[in-house]
């Protein structure tokens, strides 16, 4: 870097420096749930916005170690613990048989084949049962405390319990399933440029937060598994062309008061209904569609057609984390084969901010989260930090509000997962842009000084932690402002 260059970036991490000791109070009101996260400047200021235009990259942050390799279902932690609690329960779909006393040896593969490579997942299977068990016992002890949470998630989840899931699940072959209500008398459209400034534009109109498009990649596709088909190997059908990628937030207050009063589920409803639009749009508009939501319906993997769409980068805790939301982005997709335009990626500093950081593996409580300056894991060909999933599962599973809602710590507690201010705006903006890493220093000093963190175990019931949150609760969810208890 040339001399004027250098002063002209010092000059910058200083300002940050000295801003980090004046700049407390505006640093804390960054919790505030009064200031807007949207696409785009708003007037007064009080904005969420990244230009993303000076971090544009020619490829994909994430690190291609070996040749990439598509994810088999059984891979996924949600997909491989159903299958294997439908044996349990004798309840497998195809009729197939298991008894736990025929352990490993005895299951139908792929499962099989999965917990012989991996057999402490196997055990942490059953160690999540036994938690979830003991918690659910315990939710008596628990219930009139976190009435409201209990309420409010449920409420947010219950549009699986209805007789019509939407979007509606795909039945029989994409070729078909994809073009199921697709207007036969399409009108044309002038440009590929049109058809993706437009999407983008009804995307946000339906409640998303960020937008971006990616070209579906073999890798980033399921394979072993098609819904509205069944369990089976399969090739990428030929339109699935674009992921239309939508980002939202969970609700800021609840978010940092997870584990126990946060939930997933606000932000999947509302992820289903923005996905189950567009599909019903693009549709419309004459193109095949399909959505990919949350908790489970995905043949896509999310994260990287993120990456791929200029949303944000992998974080250490293994999560998208975007420069408007940080790790409070949650994510679906449309597949398409609408003509579009994809993204770039971007490369704001953040995954060279993880390296420093750490904060979430400091306060994840199960030590899922790797302490490795840079990642060194390889998986299907791509190296990243390394998550033990299983163990994070059990967290899940033993937080006192365990039995719908999950844990979520390492996302509320990342720096980047903040609420917008003048303060914020700049230190996004500084610290993208500062190769001598004074900027970051700087920050992650304020972070771990103004800051509570509970620690850990802290998250826990007792006897092991405190059910603590990182934040705090808000008085709407707090049953004992509302209700005698
Ligand atoms: S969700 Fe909780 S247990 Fe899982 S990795 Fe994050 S902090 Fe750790
Ligand atoms: S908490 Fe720190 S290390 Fe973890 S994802 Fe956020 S920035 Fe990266």
């Amino acid at each position: 870097m040339d001399r004027r260059k250098f002063i002209k970036y010092a000059g910058l991490a200083s300002g940050s420096l000295a801003l980090a000791g004046v700049s407390a109070g505006s640093f804390m009101a960054g919790r505030s749930k009064d200031s807007y996260t949207g696409w785009g400047r708003t007037p007064y200021g009080k904005d969420q916005f990244f230009n993303r235009v000076p971090f544009l990259v020619e490829k994909p942050t994430y690190q291609v170690a070996g040749k990439p390799e598509r994810i088999t279902y059984i891979e996924n932690i949600f997909r491989r613990n159903a299958e294997l609690y439908r044996l349990l329960i004798n309840r497998h779909p195809e009729g197939l048989k298991w008894d736990k006393s025929q352990g490993i040896e005895g299951l139908p593969e792929p499962l099989k084949t999965y917990y012989t490579n991996h057999p402490s997942a196997f055990k942490e299977f059953f160690r999540a049962r036994e938690k979830s068990k003991k918690q659910r016992a315990n939710w008596e002890k628990y219930k009139d405390k976190y009435h409201l949470a209990e309420a409010w998630s449920r409420a947010h989840s219950s549009f699986l319990r209805g007789p019509a899931p939407f979007p509606v699940e795909p039945t029989g072959p994409p070729e078909e399933a994809d073009y199921k209500g697709v207007n036969p008398n399409p009108l044309p459209l002038k440009s590929s440029e049109h058809g993706s400034k437009l999407i983008k534009k009804i995307a946000h109109s339906f409640g998303a937060t960020l937008t971006g498009i990616a070209k579906i990649k073999k890798e980033w596709v399921y394979q072993g598994t098609l819904r509205g088909v069944g369990q089976v190997d399969f090739e990428v059908p030929k339109h699935w062309k674009y992921a239309v990628m939508i980002a939202i937030p969970h609700e800021w207050e609840s978010f940092y008061t997870n584990p126990v009063y946060g939930t997933s589920y606000d932000a999947y409803s509302l992820l289903r209904f923005i996905s189950g639009k567009l599909e019903v749009f693009i549709k419309e508009i004459g193109y095949s569609a399909r959505s990919h939501v949350p908790p489970g319906q995905y043949d896509l993997v999310m994260p990287p057609l993120g990456i791929d769409a200029g949303l944000g980068e992998l974080g250490r805790n293994g999560i998208l984390i975007t420069p408007e939301l940080g790790g409070n982005t949650r994510l679906a997709a449309v597949s398409t084969d609408m003509p579009l335009l994809e993204d770039k990626p971007i490369d704001a500093g953040i995954n060279k901010f993880c390296k420093k950081c750490k904060i979430c593996a400091d306060e994840c409580p199960s030590g899922s989260i790797s302490f490795d300056d840079a990642p060194k894991h390889v998986i299907r060909g791509f190296k990243r930090w390394e998550i033990d999933q299983d163990k994070c599962y059990t967290v899940w599973n033993s937080v006192a509000t365990s039995h719908a809602k999950g844990c979520r710590i390492c996302l509320a507690v990342c720096p980047y997962s903040r609420k917008n201010n003048w303060i914020h705006t700049f230190a996004r903006e500084a610290d993208s842009r500062d190769p001598t890493g004074l900027t970051s220093k700087a920050m992650l000093e304020m972070q771990k000084n103004l800051f509570d963190y509970p620690g850990a175990n802290e998250y826990l019931p007792p006897p092991d932690g405190n059910n603590k949150t990182f934040g705090k609760p808000p008085d709407w969810l707090l049953t004992e402002e509302w209700f005698d208890i």
